[in-house]
């Protein structure tokens, strides 16, 4: 029995791992160099329910929660980081800002096709000017009638280029500041919305992002998610999710990468025995699990809290901190204990390298994880 997580769970568990070491990771390598997932694979995944895993069977949901989705993360981290990347920004950032801030028919129109993949979903916060000071967006959306008229633009938006759906954030009283912001469910559809050409990444190969411009784009005022005003603080609450399912995400990429460091360490032989027999590669070793340890904790705590109803906003930026910054060790020990096979295509430790540099960055980078933990220290003591 695992100490931690209930029976059910464990058997979730499994299952996604038999699925990504079966139909995931023999695809990897194509994937990687082609920059590409084929819609078979995208289709795979929706039908083990990976897409709803977090969400209500309600909504069109597995049921399993939060822990559960996060459980499951950690399992497709065993793969090419854009494969989830997928998910995580459809189903993950796009489904969960609708599910939280409703209102009921744009749940009921959206979340079962987000959750089974029918539709692809993209979440537009960040901006050419506003990364880290999202609150400070320019994209404007002006009240005409019975609907909205947004013009702006977004920057680095996950899926774009293969999104149906977008969730986009816009500002309808600048007077006000982040509290003027106020978020749109928008069709692809929509005249004046355009999607700029595929962003070249340093690796997430297979995840698509791109720019999306709005030009005089009108949106039905029924598509508002939440209040007017109230945007931002969707996008604040939907960030603990999707940082929680960050975390998840590095711990399963640091476990993969620790596992393969073993192995070699056993097997590959120097000075007439092998290198797992020096005291600096143990280290390496040692130290890697037992972060790992520490940030898996981390995750399944802020997973469980969230699952309770609990406000986890400390909580997730503290597992996406820990477990994102310890993933760029464990990447860059991985290489260093492979040695010159650790830089080679031929392996896909040189991938896992390139992926775990993006975890520190989106959904906020480390600094603005140590300002939302300082922030909510200082302000509760
Ligand atoms: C591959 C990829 C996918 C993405 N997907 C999405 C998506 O789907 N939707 C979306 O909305 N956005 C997405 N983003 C955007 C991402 O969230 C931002 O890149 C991120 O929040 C950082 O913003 P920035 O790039 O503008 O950096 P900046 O905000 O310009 O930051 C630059 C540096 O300054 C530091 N810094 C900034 N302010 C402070 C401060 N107050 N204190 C200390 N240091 C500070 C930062 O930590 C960073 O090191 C994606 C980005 C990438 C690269």
């Amino acid at each position: 029995m695992n100490p931690v997580l209930p029976d059910e769970l464990v058997m979730l568990q499994r299952s996604v791992r038999d699925f990504v070491e079966q139909r995931l990771v023999p695809l990897g390598k194509q994937i990687e160099e082609q920059d590409e997932i084929p819609r078979s694979v995208i289709d795979a995944m929706a039908e083990m329910g990976l897409f709803g895993l977090g969400f209500a069977e309600e909504v069109g949901g597995q049921g399993f929660g939060k822990l559960g989705y996060c459980v499951a993360v950690e399992q497709l981290a065993r793969t090419n980081a854009a494969l989830w990347n997928v998910i995580g920004g459809s189903a993950g950032l796009c489904g969960t800002a609708i599910d939280l801030g409703g209102p009921d028919d744009l749940r009921r129109r959206y979340l079962p096709d987000l959750l089974s993949a029918r539709k692809i979903g993209a979440y537009g916060l960040s901006e050419p000017g506003a990364g880290s000071d999202a609150g400070s967006l320019k994209t404007a959306a002006r009240r005409d009638g019975d609907a909205y008229v947004i013009d702006g633009a977004k920057t680095f938006i996950t899926n774009a280029p293969i999104a149906d759906v977008f969730v986009v954030f816009a500002n309808a009283d600048r007077e006000k500041g982040s509290k003027g912001i106020s978020a749109f469910v928008v069709e692809r559809a929509t005249g004046g919305l355009e999607v700029g050409p595929n962003d070249e990444k340093m690796g997430l190969h297979g995840s698509t992002t791109a720019q999306v411009f709005f030009h005089e784009m009108r949106v039905p005022a029924t598509r508002r998610i939440g209040d007017e005003g109230e945007g931002f603080a969707i996008a604040l609450r939907t960030l603990d999710y999707g940082r929680m399912g960050l975390a998840a995400h590095a711990v399963g990429a640091a476990q993969r990468l620790l596992e393969a460091c073993v192995d070699h360490a056993k097997t590959r032989t120097q000075f007439g025995r092998p290198i797992s027999a020096n005291q600096a590669i143990q280290w390496m070793l040692a130290d890697a699990a037992t972060e790992i340890h520490a940030a898996r904790l981390m995750v399944y705590d802020a997973a469980s809290r969230a699952d309770r109803g609990e406000r986890v906003t400390d909580r997730a930026a503290m597992a996406k901190l820990f477990a994102t910054e310890l993933l760029g060790r464990v990447a860059d020990a991985a290489v260093q204990i492979h040695g010159g096979m650790g830089y080679m295509k031929e392996l896909w430790i040189e991938r896992a390298y390139r992926d775990a540099r993006i975890y520190r960055i989106y959904e906020g980078t480390s600094e603005i994880q140590r300002l939302v933990i300082s922030t909510g220290l200082l302000a509760n003591s």
